[in-house]
């Protein structure tokens, strides 16, 4: 028997009941069965605590339940205000396993201490390892202002007691760290950024993560229980089978052969989200066996794919974008020089001259093209450096601009309000004058039923804003947020029938950031857009 019982201070005489015994069994019987149906830790603990305290009539308990570093933390008490917890401190620093065996170096003393930091009169303490598979789980202490003696089936009694506790507290603390862990991978489920979905054998949805109510609209407590085909509902497969379809051609009837290859299939298209809008997933789903090879889950990844697809896409549209603009000036360049070579015909002067005037706009084309092409790939590469730097003076460069435009438009009135006292920036005055002439010529190719297209100007002590506005077709808000990205046109009849690669704004954007500055636009649909670039002025 591992308990002791310690008397301090004069010996009283202790009261004893003749039933006290039979009250005892009955009593641990009860406790017992009380102990092995709880899985709660501090339940379980709570009720050790008051059958120690009720058995051996205490007055102060305590439960210490033994740390990973074999220190002992107080877990429960009876008898203590929470704020006076503290002065068990020296006594459960004086628990030391030794040799798998528990010792206390001088409980005498340190009872003494609890007993007057705590103002009572306690005079006896009894300690009760709970040991389970000869390993001390933890101690409980009883103290009482009695000091009693125990016969020897007094002991007997609050050994077996002491030992149910112990399965008692074992079983909790296995329970509380299955329940932390299960805990912890529901929460890694839940948050993962892709949708996970569970299925059981018969594709009812078990499991419906956060990120699957954002891409299907489906509620986590609407999807649960439903089967997959009545949340999952293809309006176009690109890739691959829908599931029904994966798992009627024979797919997870039984275990792959090879354990370590998951037996996966993927499916990629578009699916009809809860409002009837479209989404564009990849889902790839896993089918997972019990130890006799029957289906128990199939799990479902399901990841969207929409940036990916407008990638795709944008890249195809640029291609195309990209061969139309090339072939178009090079074909008129050719048709022009073959006329003009013709040696049966001889043109007039007037005629040549157009001829050539044609030839010499088509190949600036032709150059303007290339050189946003060539810049594109360089940003791509190797990001964005600014290599001439100079002052700059926006007013010359963007009437000098205007001018240029103003010459290839008589259906638009170009106009410049830049205050005369606009002060010069410190910039690469190329990669500006590519900025502006991407932006005015825009303003132009995006009103093709011309208007105005006014330039203003303002500035403060940080820095100088050029904004340049049209009356054009504007730009439906929803894809205001991507016109800054690398080949994204808007879709429209306009902008099938304008030339543009989709490079202008992604290139004039990545030039203002490289001045520190920034790229903004306001736009209403047919109504026009504005776009203000504002760059930062040099420190004074
Ligand atoms: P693009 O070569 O197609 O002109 P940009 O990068 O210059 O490429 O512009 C991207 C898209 O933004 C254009 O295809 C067009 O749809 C839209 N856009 C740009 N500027 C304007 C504008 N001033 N008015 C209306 N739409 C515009």
């Amino acid at each position: 028997m591992r308990h002791t019982s310690k008397s301090f201070g004069k010996i009283e005489n202790m009261l004893m009941l003749t039933d006290y015994r039979v009250r005892q069994r009955d009593y641990l019987l009860e406790i017992a069965r009380a102990l092995t149906s709880r899985l709660d830790v501090s339940e379980v603990l709570r009720l050790i605590l008051g059958a120690s305290l009720a058995m051996l009539g205490g007055e102060v308990g305590l439960i210490a339940l033994r740390e990973p570093d074999d220190r002992f933390r107080a877990r429960a008490s009876v008898g203590v205000p929470p704020e006076k917890l503290h002065v068990f401190k020296p006594l459960l620093e004086s628990i030391l396993i030794e040799n798998g065996d528990i010792q206390y170096s001088q409980l005498d003393l340190k009872m003494r201490l609890v007993a007057r930091a705590l103002d009572m009169r306690l005079r006896q303490a009894i300690t009760l390892p709970m040991v389970m598979g000869g390993q001390i789980l933890g101690v409980v202490f009883v103290f009482r202002s009695y000091v009693g003696e125990y016969s020897a089936n007094d002991q007997s009694i609050l050994q077996s007691f002491a030992d149910q506790a112990a399965i008692a507290v074992h079983n909790a603390q296995l329970y509380e760290r299955l329940s932390a862990e299960q805990q912890r991978l529901s929460a890694i489920l839940e948050h993962s950024a892709d949708g996970v979905l569970i299925m059981d054998a018969s594709q009812r949805i078990i499991g419906f993560n956060k990120a699957l109510e954002r891409i299907t609209g489906w509620r986590q407590a609407e999807a649960l229980g439903q089967l997959h085909d009545s949340i999952f509902f293809w309006e176009r497969v690109e890739h691959g089978q829908p599931l029904g379809a994966a798992l009627a051609s024979g797919w997870a009837q039984r275990p792959q052969a090879d354990e370590d290859e998951p037996d996966t299939r993927y499916v990629e298209g578009d699916l009809r989200r809860r409002d009837g809008s479209r989404i564009s997933l990849g889902i790839t789903y896993t089918a997972l066996f019990d130890d006799d090879g029957r289906l128990q889950n199939i799990i479902a990844n399901v990841r969207d794919i929409t940036h990916f697809r407008r990638a795709q896409e944008a890249k195809s549209a640029f291609i195309s974008a990209v061969s139309h603009e090339l072939k178009t000036p090079v074909a008129l360049i050719k048709g022009y020089a073959s006329t003009l070579r013709r040696e049966d015909a001889h043109w007039d002067e007037a005629t040549v001259q157009r001829a050539l005037a044609v030839i010499e706009d088509e190949a600036d084309r032709l150059a303007a093209l290339i050189d946003n092409l060539l810049a594109a790939s360089k940003l791509q590469a190797e990001g964005m450096r600014l290599t001439q730097v100079s002052e700059v003076d926006l007013v010359e460069l963007v009437s000098r601009a205007v001018e240029r435009f103003q010459t290839q438009s008589d259906k638009h009135r170009l106009i410049v309000e830049l205050p005369p006292d606009l002060p010069t920036i410190r910039g690469d005055e190329m990669r500006l004058r590519q900025v502006f002439d991407n932006l005015l010529s825009n303003a132009i190719k995006y009103s093709p039923d011309g208007g105005e297209i006014r330039v203003t100007g303002s500035f403060d002590e940080q820095g100088v804003t050029i904004s340049v506005s049209d009356q054009g077709v504007g730009i439906p808000p929803e894809d205001l947020p991507h016109i800054f990205e690398r080949f994204y046109r808007v879709d429209n009849a306009l902008s099938r029938r304008t030339q543009g690669a989709g490079l202008g704004l992604y290139l004039a954007n990545a030039f203002v950031k490289a001045h520190g500055g920034r790229i903004s636009v306001e736009s209403t649909l047919h109504k026009g857009s504005t776009f203000h670039v504002w760059l930062p002025r040099p420190l004074a």
